[in-house]
């Protein structure tokens, strides 16, 4: 089966919150397959599964089954019967059945409430504001993406399916190249890593990946621009380590630390440059200024600090 089939048949279960059925006569709503009865097609019960039902009741109504058909198959299991009590209650009448949508606000149709129950939910995870955020440059958040989802090509990924002369670390020299490595305890990736918490202000962070994601979330927080210009960093300082490191492996080309700091500067402050909102303070002043982003020509604030 088709993809797109299959996903189009998975919404079908969902599809009971949207709808209200209101039951006339019965005729207008198939019995397995409307979710008539508590919002839920009943045909994708567990309850009654493994329960034999015929291909002519399978197609019923239910109406039909109002009428005391096929009524003692469904009553072979505990839940026919309590499905069968409830349609015993409902007093059928001449008027057709109504499906009517219930993700409306002031008589109009709510496309969120709608795509909120469509929507497949995947795991929430802590580092998505970061990969998510649009205050940072595309192609760096797949990066990010990569080693959060730790798919990144690094070397000791490499040594599982192939064998390669030299797994070590090509920014120092030193160890065996993995994602907390290279971004964490690696000579370079400090170096890196402390210009700037210097630039940002903050005190220095840990040698450790995964405690320097930990930092991370403590400076992430809301749309402020400070934790915008955190983001953009971060993500960047990511970006420009794997950079190098490619370069080294197939470029032959070594830079120093402070000319891949200076890309990374370069880089943030052209976007910082294009974001709307630029707060007018003494504080953001002198974080634009750590990005050389002239912070008079982005906002009207003056600020004659002499530095
Ligand atoms: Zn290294």
């Amino acid at each position: 089966m088709a993809w797109s089939l299959k996903k189009i048949l998975k919404l079908k279960n969902n599809i009971g919150s949207i709808f209200d059925i209101r039951i006339g006569d019965g005729r207008g709503t198939l019995f397995w397959h409307d979710p008539w009865f508590e919002n839920k097609p009943l045909i994708s019960r567990d309850k009654f599964r493994g329960l034999r039902i015929r291909r002519d009741c399978v197609a019923a109504t239910v109406h039909d089954i109002h009428s005391r058909l096929w009524v003692l198959t469904i009553t072979w299991v505990l839940e026919g019967k309590r499905v069968i009590d409830h349609l015993s209650g409902l007093n059928l009448c001449d008027k057709a059945d109504g499906h009517l949508w219930k993700a409306k606000e002031n008589e109009k149709i709510k496309s969120s409430a709608i795509w909120n129950i469509i929507r497949e939910r995947g795991q929430f995870v802590s580092w998505a504001s970061f990969v998510w955020s649009s205050k940072v440059i595309l192609r760096h958040r797949f990066i990010l993406w990569l080693v959060f989802r730790r798919r990144l090509n690094t070397r000791d990924r490499i040594l599982a399916y192939m064998d390669i002369p030299d797994a070590s670390c090509v920014l120092c020299s030193g160890s065996l190249e993995s994602i907390n490595h290279l971004f964490g305890s690696c000579s370079f990736a400090k170096s890196i890593w402390k210009l700037f918490s210097l630039a940002m202000g903050i005190g220095s962070l840990s040698e450790s990946w995964d405690e320097i994601i930990i930092s991370a979330h403590t400076f992430d927080k809301g749309n402020k621009f400070r934790a915008n210009v955190f983001k953009c960093e971060f993500v960047d300082i990511i970006y420009h380590l794997w950079a190098e490191r490619n370069a080294r492996v197939f470029g032959r080309v070594h830079r120093n630390v402070n000319h891949v700091w200076s890309d990374i500067v370069f880089d943030c402050g052209a976007l910082i440059k294009m974001w709307r909102r630029i707060p007018k303070g003494g504080r953001d002043w002198v974080l634009c200024h750590e990005w050389k982003v002239n912070y008079d020509e982005v906002t009207s604030f003056k600020c004659f600090k002499v530095i």
